[in-house]
């Protein structure tokens, strides 16, 4: 007999919820631990997980399965083949492991709460004890609610309760120890069974497990990015924090907005699979902050938040899951009218990174070379393709999801209804960002637009921001670069009028 954690976007031993009560349980009844992943890449494609972030995620998980192994733990790696394959593949591979227990952590995705409500039942016929635990948040957000028990809807008073319930239940929020040992030594014949039904972890050059194919794998340029920027383990994720916390944490305020400067954490990834646990990004941040949640050091508070934000998405997405299933937050926006078409030239123009927008086209093209993109940049291309060129949100959040490396259904949603105005954001529809304007204030100098437009590259001084407008015709010929797809002043007059005739105004 056995006590096994399931891992699932949870790929690390310290700070792990479900692991770490799995491992109390296996040592009260002087039992060892087994812990299991199923690769199920036809849910991954469905949720159109990028390939990048696939192979990124494959990578950690022969990581993750080379720790446990220092601490005798194994782990079995089973395939399911379909979709809603899954439950069938956990219940049989525990049944047949002999299995007391099973622990995960909770994933809030309806397909997900799906799943995993249907292996609890089948647990339960079968006698096998589960647990089900909130470890994905810094703290279970239905703690997290207003005077009138409701959830919250909008960010500031969110964040001030939050602080609230987080300060008062310490004990919720305590750092859990990662495993140093197994619990018990694993007997001869569990460790045959072990055997039996793992399977291999594919590795970088093997194809892509299937429904992905060959031609889905990454462009070279993101596969080599990658490499040398997120080494996939817990241990590069333990000290990207550190050195954050330490070298930028406290100018986080003043720099965070600037792509040219590239000094955010970039810890999304790791926090996207769980290679970090937020309670440890959280706990780090307040200690240096000197136990100060929204007081003390501006850069630190400010990092602070956007740990905040990503709970925040994360309890609109489990209080509202119509997001999850391709709705508007607001059900009053459900009537706009956008464009949803995959063969719109605007939006392919969006994609290819061909806009004659520096700004935006720098962004995606970040975004295509390497699997990741600012966050300023993120806010500036989802708003030009939604209220410039009037193309539906959902087509964008799809082509995020299917190139970000931290790709993740609540902060990708969340970020795109805030900027299509369909979501949480208390600015009315009527703000619109000027790409001018964000492009001369973040990226003042273009450093960031030089350095993935090549075609703007010899642009000197402020013509980099608008080079059509600003360069002698003759010259802007030459340099092959893009004239601008549609003019920001009738475009967004243009979505001022199709939203209001959306919402009825
Ligand atoms: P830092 O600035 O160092 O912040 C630390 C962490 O806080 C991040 O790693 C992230 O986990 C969290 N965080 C920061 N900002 C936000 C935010 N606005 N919402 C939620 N969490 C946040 N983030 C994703 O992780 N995955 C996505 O798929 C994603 N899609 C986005 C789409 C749009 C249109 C927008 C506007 C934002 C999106 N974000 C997404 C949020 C944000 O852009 C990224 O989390 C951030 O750029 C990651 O860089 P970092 O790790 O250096 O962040």
């Amino acid at each position: 007999r056995c006590f096994v954690h399931w891992f699932r976007n949870d790929l690390r031993l310290a700070d792990n919820t479900s692991l770490s009560w799995v491992v109390q349980e296996a040592s009260r009844a002087s039992k060892p631990v087994v812990c299991l992943f199923v690769i199920s890449a036809a849910e991954w494609n469905q949720h159109e997980m990028a390939p990048a972030k696939v192979r990124w995620l494959l990578a950690s998980l022969e990581s993750l399965k080379e720790n446990l192994k220092e601490r005798g733990i194994p782990l079995v790696v089973r395939v399911s083949e379909s979709r809603r394959g899954v439950p069938k593949v956990v219940v049989d591979t525990v049944s047949e492991l002999g299995a007391e227990a099973v622990g995960w952590n909770w994933e809030y995705e309806v397909h997900e709460e799906w799943r995993d409500h249907t292996v609890m039942d089948s647990l339960e016929k079968v006698g096998i004890k589960h647990n089900g635990m909130h470890d994905q948040c810094v703290i279970d957000t239905s703690r997290v609610r207003t005077k009138e028990g409701k959830p919250y809807t909008v960010f500031t008073p969110f964040k001030k309760t939050w602080i609230q319930t987080i300060v008062k239940n310490a004990h919720l929020v305590k750092l859990r120890d990662a495993p140093t040992e197994n619990t018990a030594p694993i007997s001869d014949t569990l460790a045959a069974k072990i055997e039996t039904l793992s399977t291999a972890i594919p590795g970088p050059s093997d194809p892509l497990p299937a429904p992905y194919t060959e031609s889905d794998n990454p462009p070279a340029s993101v596969t080599e990015f990658i490499n040398k920027t997120f080494a996939p383990s817990e241990k590069a994720a333990a000290t990207r924090l550190a050195t954050f916390i330490e070298s930028r944490g406290k100018s986080y305020k003043d720099t965070r907005d600037f792509p040219g400067k590239d000094l955010t954490s970039k810890l999304s990834p790791y926090l996207s699979l769980g290679l970090i646990s937020p309670r440890v990004c959280l706990d780090a941040a307040v200690k240096a902050n000197n136990g100060k949640y929204d007081s003390g050091n501006e850069g630190l508070v400010t990092w602070i938040s956007e740990i905040c934000w990503r709970d925040f998405y994360r309890n609109i997405l489990i209080e509202f899951p119509r997001v999850c299933k391709n709705l508007p937050f607001k059900p009053e926006t459900d009537n706009v009218e956008w464009n949803y078409s995959r063969d719109n030239p605007l939006y392919i123009a969006w994609c290819e990174g061909k806009t004659g927008f520096p700004i935006v086209d720098a962004g995606m093209r970040q975004l295509a070379t390497e699997g990741w993109m600012h966050n300023r940049v993120r806010m500036i291309v989802s708003s030009f393709l939604t209220k410039d060129l009037g193309v539906d949100w959902r087509l964008g959040e799809s082509w995020f999801m299917r190139n970000l490396i931290d790709g993740d259904l609540a902060s990708n949603n969340g970020g795109w209804q805030w900027s299509a105005s369909t979501g949480t954001d208390s600015q009315p529809y009527f703000r619109i960002f000027n790409p001018l304007l964000q492009s001369e204030r973040f990226d003042p100098d273009g450093h960031y637009i030089r350095k993935y437009v090549k075609e703007l590259s010899a642009v000197k001084g402020k013509e980099i921001h608008d080079p059509k407008g600003r360069l002698g015709s003759a010259y802007f010929a030459k340099l092959g670069y893009p004239k601008p797809i549609v003019d920001h002043k009738t475009a967004s007059q243009a979505f001022l009028a199709a939203f209001k005739k959306g919402i009825g105004k």
